[in-house]
């Protein structure tokens, strides 16, 4: 195929991102800034080598084989300078030192998929995109994804909704699944916890009624649309008022009746990844939801008219 693209993981065995036994297949980049992102060594589109502080037993091995004199401690010096050639990573003994984001041939994800194939088959899994945002890199995920519905996988695609529809229109329409997020219903508090406005995201979230699965260039191609469930990850202390999940929901009923939707409440599980490449962890702010609040949540949410999907 030729086409490359930046991989933060090839997740296999995981349960919670559409049905049965999927390979996840993370991918680098993204538009969006959520201050809560437990994923940030998907912000940009380049190759990323990380270091896990509490797994090092200090040998020094990677600093002796570092082109760049890179100390251990990465954070204290290394990570403008690293040039994420993996030295470090194969000498490392405790996988301290980690590879975070690759750049990877489309056809070496494909093989990696591949593998697998026989648990997808037995417990209705497939493939879900997930990043990152998957759409940042359009040609990647259209060759991506195109392999994969002509050879009849199941597809998911999980994304934050700000991208340029038309352009990646094909590969949304060989998806049979898309969850799609919904952070704010207020454009300026959008845009102060996410770098960007809502605008485009409502737009993209009503045009995902227009999607169909293609008719050509696979047995599988029915005319059918793919599945949607709005996402709403609930952040305590940014979103989780009964008004903005209230608001969410009439607007995901009025705009697309057929969409479930799903509310998923915040966890900090990725304090460590910040660590890891050198990023301050900023999130004092938020807290979790218990889980009294998010059945609450969810009924609010429920009361207009919303079917209330539960994949975790
Ligand atoms: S990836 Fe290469 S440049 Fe970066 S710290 Fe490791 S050995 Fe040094
Ligand atoms: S090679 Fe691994 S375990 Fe040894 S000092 Fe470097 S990061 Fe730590």
């Amino acid at each position: 195929m030729g086409v490359k693209g930046y991989i933060m993981q090839i997740q296999p065995f995981s349960v919670n991102d559409g049905e049965g036994i999927r390979t996840n297949i993370f991918m680098a980049g993204c538009p969006l800034r959520c201050r809560w992102c437990s994923n940030p060594e998907g912000f940009e589109q380049r190759e990323l080598v990380g270091w896990y502080e509490r797994r090092c037993i200090g040998c020094g091995a990677c600093a002796a084989v570092c082109p760049q004199g890179i100390s251990v401690d990465m954070n204290a010096d290394g990570h403008e300078s690293c040039i994420a050639c993996g030295a470090c990573v194969s000498a490392c003994p405790e996988e301290a030192r980690t590879r975070m984001a690759s750049l990877m041939d489309a056809d070496d994800v494909i093989k990696e998929v591949h593998r697998h194939r026989l648990f997808y088959s037995y417990s209705g899994g497939g493939v879900t995109f997930s990043g990152g945002e998957a759409t940042s890199q359009p040609e990647f995920l259209d060759c991506l994804s195109r392999e994969l519905y002509d050879s009849g996988y199941s597809i998911d695609l999980e994304s934050c909704g700000y991208f340029d529809f038309e352009r990646v229109r094909p590969s949304l329409e060989r998806m049979d699944l898309i969850f799609m997020d919904l952070k704010h219903m207020d454009p300026e508090l959008h845009r102060k916890y996410t770098g960007v406005s809502n605008e485009l995201i409502l737009e993209n979230i009503a045009r995902l009624g227009t999607l169909r699965h293609p008719d050509e260039g696979s047995d599988s191609g029915n005319g059918k649309s793919p599945e949607i469930v709005i996402r709403i990850p609930v952040i305590g202390g940014v979103n989780n008022s009964e008004e903005n999940i209230a608001a969410s929901a009439a607007y995901v009923h009025e705009v697309l009746p057929e969409a479930r939707m799903e509310l998923l409440p915040y966890h900090s599980l990725g304090r460590i990844k910040y660590e890891a490449i050198g990023l301050p962890f900023d999130q004092e702010d938020f807290y979790t939801p218990d889980k009294a609040e998010m059945k609450k949540l969810r009924s609010i949410a429920a009361a207009q008219g919303v079917v209330i999907a539960d994949y975790r």
